[in-house]
């Protein structure tokens, strides 16, 4: 581990954190404590019976309830859901990444306050930063509006998330972690906050899949999202976001599934360079940090590899290019032809060695 370096700072605003089954019931006692009275609930339209169950359970407290929220924020939607919003004092948000980055941009351009109950392991809620797409370009954006006041964590409502995006969403969460571990402004508390959340998921993962309905190995595992939530508003991420960001922005590809899918290969890249720091992960995972999560993810059954999720082979070489360019910070420098043997050996679904 690091040693101690006075001075560091873990720079957030606190959160208010609840967690535990039936908690999603308080929304009504943490809006009247807050001196709140009119929600807009948000959700997708794939979770619009969670959202109806969360405004009849509000009652007059619920203004209105939108069930547009959308993969990457397209403004539009936001600009949508802005109308909606008039005349409501907060927002209440239920579901994951995509639902949770909508209310944050309505935040953004408003300043409601917002209560975010998630439904995945993605751990947007734990963060000050928003990713939005205007004409089909991403940005991203760091803002102190944008951090939900209020994050509630109900097993129960995890509970519903099928089994291939627990194990995707599980995973991308990991990779928060991993990469904060190598960080360059990693810290004392950041180290333990990312070691926390991938020995949970490690433990909790294999229960989790083996009984989708086990309420305590998904409160464990709500927890771990958390930490690497929170690990990931701490400190900054080096290739391996740079290159799920590349693949999502210009190739569309899933979220969850192109962190789980490229996971092994951006550790197994860094695990060299960054080995001190990667040490605690080799010995989690049996001694090597990328051959390791991938058997891990063999095992739990996540998508291994990138043609499976409909990329095209003759693509490889333009996603290394755009992957170079004006690269994120990374341990171990970033270099074209290793880049495009990585995004090979993805591509093939092999495992890192
Ligand atoms: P998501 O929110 O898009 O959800 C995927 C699908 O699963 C959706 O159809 C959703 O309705 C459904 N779903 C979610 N929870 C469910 C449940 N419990 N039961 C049944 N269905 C459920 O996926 P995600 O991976 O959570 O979020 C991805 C988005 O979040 C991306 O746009 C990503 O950029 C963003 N994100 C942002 C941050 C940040 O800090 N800003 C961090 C992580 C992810």
């Amino acid at each position: 581990m690091r040693t101690f370096h006075a001075g560091f700072e873990p720079g957030r605003p606190p959160v208010r954190v609840r967690l535990g089954a039936g908690v999603r019931y308080q929304i009504g006692a943490e809006m009247a404590a807050l001196g709140l009275s009119r929600s807009l609930v948000l959700t997708t339209a794939e979770q619009v019976q969670q959202g109806e169950a969360v405004r009849a359970e509000l009652g007059a407290a619920a203004f209105g309830l939108f069930t547009r929220a959308t993969m990457h924020t397209p403004v539009e939607i936001t600009e949508a859901a802005l109308e909606a919003a008039k005349g409501a004092d907060c927002l209440v948000a239920i579901g994951g990444g995509s639902t949770i980055g909508l209310a944050k941009a309505i935040a953004l351009r408003t300043d409601l306050p917002q209560i975010v109950l998630p439904t995945t392991y993605a751990g947007s809620e734990a963060t000050p930063v928003l990713g939005q797409t205007a004409n089909g370009t991403k940005e991203t954006l760091r803002s102190p509006k944008v951090q939900p006041e209020v994050i509630l964590y109900d097993p129960e409502l995890v509970a519903t998330l099928p089994a291939k995006l627990t194990v995707t969403s599980g995973l991308n969460a990991m990779a928060h972690a991993v990469e904060a571990l190598y960080a360059r402004d990693a810290n004392p508390l950041s180290d333990q906050l990312a070691l926390a959340g991938i020995r949970a998921f490690k433990d909790g993962l294999p229960r989790v899949v083996t009984d989708l309905g086990d309420l305590d190995a998904r409160e464990a595992t709500l927890f771990a999202s958390w930490l690497c939530g929170t690990v990931l508003a701490q400190v900054g991420m080096a290739l391996h976001h740079k290159l799920c960001h590349t693949l999502g922005g210009s190739f569309n590809l899933p979220h969850a599934e192109t962190h789980a899918i490229l996971l092994p290969h951006s550790a197994a890249y860094n695990a060299h360079a960054a080995a001190k720091a990667l040490a605690p992960v080799a010995e989690l995972f049996g001694g090597s940090v990328g051959g390791g999560l991938h058997d891990f993810a063999v095992a739990l059954g996540a998508p291994l590899a990138l043609r499976d999720l409909g990329f095209v082979e003759r693509d490889l070489d333009l996603a290394a290019d755009i992957a170079v360019k004006t690269p994120y910070w990374n341990p171990r420098p970033i270099e074209r032809k290793a880049i495009r043997e990585l995004l090979q050996r993805a591509w093939e679904g092999a495992r890192p060695e």
